[in-house]
């Protein structure tokens, strides 16, 4: 390890990063931490000031596997989703990146929810939402705060808002925000997660009041779960219904296309759109990819060596692939879940 020594200034005298923060001069810290650090410091070498009370190891952890600097998810990756799509664009993709007009009466709700069965689309909105509005993407899992972070998930969470802080604009993305923020009642309730749940809250009133380009999303596919507090924190409540057929179609097409694959007739996209209702994107995914191996079976049962396979004599992927494949991926939603968030969302959804 190399004397690392730093563009700051302590008392007029060289100080090594890590003191500034540990208050040691110590010289444990790894270089990769060193080097994150440096890359957070203002202009002016200084470790802003959100930053300093934090353990290095825990900014290090946010800024390697939660930061996501390129998400690269497009508008046009999604299929469907008009709706969300368009009150998305008006609340926080203007507002991220034109601050100055949305003030005053049109300032933004900082708070976001997106609610609805699972593999619709909510984590490639978030994703698409900071590739839209040129800002950071933060990615956690809140399932992972209460379990790989026992006992360190307020300090993590308190990392992660000041990392965002200094990355601005910025998105932060939790999923399964209900394991979070939900209402079961407190005798049952860990010391340790009602105070993860506390601090997440103050975390959120901080930047909800101020001028902080911050936009939280909570993703959940148990919005019923939520409490009053976390409901009133998320202002605006969208859902993500399954795809329709038109999106399903789309799904479809896209894929296929992507590989050069899709041959299908128009027809037979129809019916394969009418044997999948009730399919989530993510069902239509793992249908698709199953229907494409279709070919390959199929030259392999004719004893054909899948190794020495020329290319070019594969048949495309055809209706009977799809209705093979039917047979193997099964919808993951069912009717009676649906009912739930319908009616979760007449009761708590924005409905613009
Ligand atoms: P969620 O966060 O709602 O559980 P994801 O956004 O993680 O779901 O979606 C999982 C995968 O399913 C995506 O990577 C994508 O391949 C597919 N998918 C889901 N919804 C859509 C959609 N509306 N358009 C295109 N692909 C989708």
């Amino acid at each position: 390890r190399g004397n690392f020594v730093p563009p700051i200034r302590n008392n007029g005298g060289p100080a090594t990063i890590n003191s500034r923060i540990t208050g040691k001069n110590d010289d444990s810290m790894e270089d990769s931490t060193k080097k994150c650090l440096e890359m957070l410091c203002g202009p002016d070498g200084e470790l802003p000031e959100k930053l300093r009370n934090l353990e290095p190891r825990l900014i290090e952890h946010i800024s390697n596997e939660i930061m996501d600097k390129d998400p690269k998810v497009s508008w046009d990756d999604i299929a469907g989703l008009h709706h969300a799509k368009k009150c998305v664009t008006e609340m926080v993709i203007w507002p991220l990146l034109r601050p100055d007009i949305f003030r005053g009466c049109r300032s933004p709700g900082r708070g976001l929810l997106l609610f609805g069965p699972p593999g619709t689309g909510k984590t490639m909105i978030g994703k698409a939402i900071a590739g839209e509005a040129k800002a950071t993407f933060f990615y956690i899992s809140a399932s992972s705060l209460t379990s790989k972070w026992i006992g360190e998930g307020e300090k993590l969470v308190r990392a992660l808002f000041g990392v965002a802080c200094c990355r601005q604009p910025a998105v932060i993305f939790v999923d399964e925000i209900d394991s979070l923020l939900s209402q079961r009642k407190s005798d049952g309730e860990h010391e340790s997660s009602r105070r993860l749940k506390t601090q997440f809250l103050i975390e959120m009133e901080g930047f909800d009041s101020g001028s902080e380009q911050i936009l939280l999303i909570g993703a959940t596919n148990r919005p019923q779960e939520l409490d009053e507090a976390a409901r009133r924190r998320l202002t605006k409540r969208l859902y993500i219904p399954l795809p329709s057929s038109e999106a399903r179609t789309w799904i479809i097409r896209n894929l296929l296309e992507k590989d050069g694959l899709f041959k299908l007739s128009e027809e037979e996209t129809g019916v394969i759109c009418n044997l999948t209702e009730g399919y989530s994107g993510s069902d239509m995914k793992n249908l698709v990819k199953d229907a494409s191996m279709g070919p390959l079976r199929e030259a392999h049962q004719r004893g054909v060596e899948i190794t020495k396979l020329n290319k070019e004599d594969m048949r495309p992927v055809m209706l009977k692939d799809f209705e093979a494949a039917l047979q193997e991926v099964r919808p993951s939603v069912s009717t009676s879940e649906l009912g739930i968030y319908e009616e979760w969302n007449k009761q708590f959804g924005s409905l613009s």
